[in-house]
């Protein structure tokens, strides 16, 4: 049994979210459209940082950091200034991003807030505008003397980083808590989680008795959840031995699976932040905020009380279908085509969301569209086919994208409807299991044998409701010695 219960364990998370909605980078003129370009291809001596360029504060940016801050309750700052941290790794060509700091005379671009998990509030510490520095790549091994490689077409392109309190309590709850602000995001139609490394965070974890650890490099949210549950297996089993954790700065090696720890000389940081002299302090002012604010959409809470009140669903189904506005549009669609929004709700959460679960896929990836769901809940309607039946119609639409009808056609899944097939179909069946029904006769459960062993018989493509009627009726024939 584990002696650590969740509320010794700490978790806080530091995610970077890319402003994928913006057509430029942070500062400059260049496309941010930079994935699967050749490299160093989507550079200019701004975002190069050369000698004698100015940069020049995206507006669109300051509009979406808006209405992040407004969706997360957090409060904005009325004057915002950048500064500079400066580093030396060579992801950076300028050795230094311009960031947001929140000492020294600095003010991140909001404080505070929270987002709402379950009956939980998990609070927000601060939200800053930064930039993403490029990409770097290694060839070659330790042994080969390795050399790095640079693309500098990320370099520039406008974050939003946001930092927790440490008040999340276990990696499911982290999960979810990335899931509700991937969400909150997508409705935001700001940040588009579903390219690769739109979405990247760092966590820090402390259990008691321990300092707090860090980890760092967790490249996707899915792997978050992954991290976290290693990292506390790790530092329950020093501290149950009595060793000590130390403070340190971990790196997440998703291929191994484990965290590693990075030499400590790396974690002491010394970034020399200072207010970045080429970038003037921007006032926000209350009639600027209130004018993103009358604009913004729809955000999940509110569309998940709206789904109640509009479909009729209970307030969990509803929670569970805004987690992923994917989802949340994928019902919508289909209640336009299909008047029965808890059946749709119903295969959605409990065989859609299972399956993109298991194969660790994106909504928009599956092959299934709204048409193909509802064209399939209509042959159930209709008698066509049986619930079980559909399952495996539904399946078959996730695997291969064909329609239903179609697939009733190929796997001669039709429901037969002949009442003469299905007698004849109960008396093949207790003619071969004689000892079944003998004990039929005193025994429930030789019953469901019989009926397992008609269904097994007719692929399951029977009315069980009526198939099981007509064999208690010849069961009972059968005690009153009519044969
Ligand atoms: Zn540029
Ligand atoms: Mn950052």
């Amino acid at each position: 049994m584990s002696r650590i219960k969740s509320a010794e364990i700490k978790i806080g998370l530091e995610v970077h979210c890319q402003l994928t909605n913006l057509m430029t980078k942070l500062f400059c003129s260049c496309s941010s459209d930079y994935r699967g370009k050749d490299p160093n291809t989507h550079i200019c001596p701004i975002c190069m940082g050369m000698p004698g360029t100015l940069p020049v504060l995206n507006e669109k940016a300051l509009e979406d950091a808006t209405m992040v801050a407004i969706a997360l309750n957090s409060n904005i700052s009325d004057r915002m200034l950048f500064f500079r941290k400066n580093y030396f790794y060579p992801d950076m060509p300028k050795n230094f991003q311009i960031s947001q700091y929140d000492k020294a005379g600095g003010v991140p671009f909001s404080l505070g807030g929270y987002i709402q998990i379950d009956k939980e509030k998990i609070r927000i510490r601060r939200t800053q505008i930064e930039e993403d520095p490029g990409k770097l790549s290694y060839e070659g091994t330790i042994e080969s003397s390795p050399s790095t490689l640079v693309d500098y077409n990320r370099a520039g392109i406008a974050l939003i980083e946001i930092v927790t309190e440490p008040d999340i309590r276990s990696p499911k709850e982290a999960r979810l808590f990335l899931e509700k602000l991937r969400s909150i995001l997508e409705h935001l139609g700001v940040s588009d989680g579903s390219l690769e490394g739109a979405m990247r965070c760092d966590a820090n974890i402390s259990l008691k008795g321990g300092r707090r650890v860090e980890i760092k490099n967790i490249s996707s949210f899915k792997e978050v959840e992954r991290a976290l549950n290693f990292e506390i297996t790790r530092q329950k089993s020093f501290i149950e031995r009595g060793i000590i954790v130390g403070q340190e700065t971990r790196h997440w090696d998703e291929v191994r699976r484990i965290t590693v720890s990075l030499r400590s000389k790396e974690e002491e940081q010394d970034y020399r932040y200072f207010p970045e002299p080429d970038l003037v302090p921007v006032t926000i002012s209350k009639d600027y905020i209130q004018k993103v604010k009358v604009k913004m959409p729809e955000l999940p809470d509110d569309r998940m009380r709206r789904f109640i009140e509009q479909y009729d669903l209970t307030l969990q189904n509803a929670e569970i279908l805004t987690r992923n506005k994917e989802m949340a549009d994928f019902f919508e669609e289909c209640v336009e085509l299909y008047k029965n929004s808890r059946e749709i709700s119903n295969w959605l959460i409990g065989e859609l969301l299972p399956y993109v679960r298991d194969k660790n896929v994106e909504i928009e990836e599956l092959k299934v569209t709204p048409k193909h769901l509802t064209d399939m809940l209509r042959f159930i309607d209709d008698g066509t086919i049986s619930r079980k039946m559909a399952q495996s119609v539904f399946r078959e639409i996730l695997s291969t994208g064909k329609m239903p009808d179609s697939i009733i056609k190929e796997k001669g899944l039709k429901k037969i409807l002949d009442k003469q097939y299905v007698v004849e179909m109960v008396e093949k069946v207790l003619k071969e299991n004689p000892r079944a029904v003998e004990d039929a006769l005193t025994d429930e459960k030789a019953i469901n044998y019989l009926m397992g062993q008609l269904m097994k018989l007719t692929k399951g493509r029977i009315d069980p409701k009526v198939a099981g009627e007509i064999m208690r009726r010849r069961l009972s024939d059968l005690t009153k010695g009519i044969s």
